[in-house]
């Protein structure tokens, strides 16, 4: 195991932790570095750079940028950012202005299902208004009981061709990207194996992170299965990027990996930690 994670979710976004409960939370597992990287948003990092000092845990300030790319959406993690840095701020405030309108239209396309009352419903999950998003309105349907869990409600509402969702447009990705190394941060792809994109796509979408100043791709991801570690390692190497390992911890119970704890980095990539002046205390 890495004693190291490098993508977690606080309340700040769609975690369901407070910033300080997840530092403790991953400290108690015996992790020694964490990255938190809220959506769009670095208003946790303050609360959970305090608890990570108490706790021996080296803080890493993060963030995931909803990024739009060639109609699809996908995520970019920036690590070892300085989150006043004033072009990240400003970019990540235009993609938070976007998110309660989208909100409101996804409740208007659940109501004319004969689904009412869910923007309401998903606030009262939400810790930062600003933020509001899918997850939350999963949580407030799950609570509801229109589905078990919160991976049954995004297979029957919250994904393309359902009635609750939304097309939105997200960041570009060379703004993503500037923004993240602007403000002194390595741009890392986010979960590549959730993308469900070809060979060809993958190398095109990494020519163009590439040439925006991107340098890394997580390997190690909650977000993967075991057979696509190895599949994902090869591609950084292949590709010359540094590799990253994050649990992409939501909440307790919600399927996925457990903050704090990674599973350990194949041979032959190099660690995005080498950069960040951490190590991965295995
Ligand atoms: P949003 O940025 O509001 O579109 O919400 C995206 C978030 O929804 C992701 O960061 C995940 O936390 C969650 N999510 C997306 N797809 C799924 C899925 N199939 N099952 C569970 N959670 C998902
Ligand atoms: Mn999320
Ligand atoms: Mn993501
Ligand atoms: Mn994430």
């Amino acid at each position: 195991m890495n004693l190291l994670d490098l993508h977690c979710h606080s309340t700040a976004s769609d975690g369901a932790l407070p910033p300080a409960e997840l530092v403790a939370r991953a400290a108690a597992r015996g992790c020694k570095t964490l990255a938190l990287t809220d959506h769009d948003c670095t208003a946790g990092l303050a609360e959970a750079r305090r608890a990570a000092a108490g706790q021996g845990v080296a803080l890493i300030n993060g963030v995931e940028v909803s990024v739009t790319w060639r109609k699809r959406t996908i995520h970019i993690v920036g690590l070892g950012i300085d989150p006043e840095h004033p072009a990240l701020a400003a970019g990540l405030q235009t993609i938070r202005d976007g998110r309660v309108e989208r909100a409101r239209k996804m409740a208007e396309s659940l109501a004319h299902v004969g689904i009412e009352g869910t923007f309401e419903g998903a606030m009262a999950h939400c810790g930062n208004p600003e933020m509001i998003g899918r997850t939350h309105f999963a949580r407030h349907l799950v609570e509801t009981g229109r589905a078990k869990d919160v991976q049954q409600v995004f297979k029957r509402y919250l994904v393309s061709g359902k009635p609750g969702y939304v097309p939105h447009q997200w960041a570009e990705l060379a703004d993503a990207v500037g923004w993240i190394v602007a403000a002194g941060g390595i741009a890392v792809i986010a979960h590549p194996g959730r993308y469900k994109i070809g060979k060809l796509l993958m190398s095109e979408l990494i020519g163009e992170f590439r040439a925006a100043g991107g340098t890394a791709i997580e390997v190690v991801s909650g977000s993967h299965s075991v057979s696509e570690i190895p599949q994902f390692a090869r591609l950084a190497r292949e590709q010359g990027l540094l590799a990253s390992s994050g649990s992409d911890f939501h909440a307790p119970g919600e399927g996925g990996r457990d903050v704090g704890l990674t599973l350990p980095m194949p041979e032959g990539c190099e660690p995005v930690w080498s950069r960040l002046g951490v190590e991965a205390a295995m």
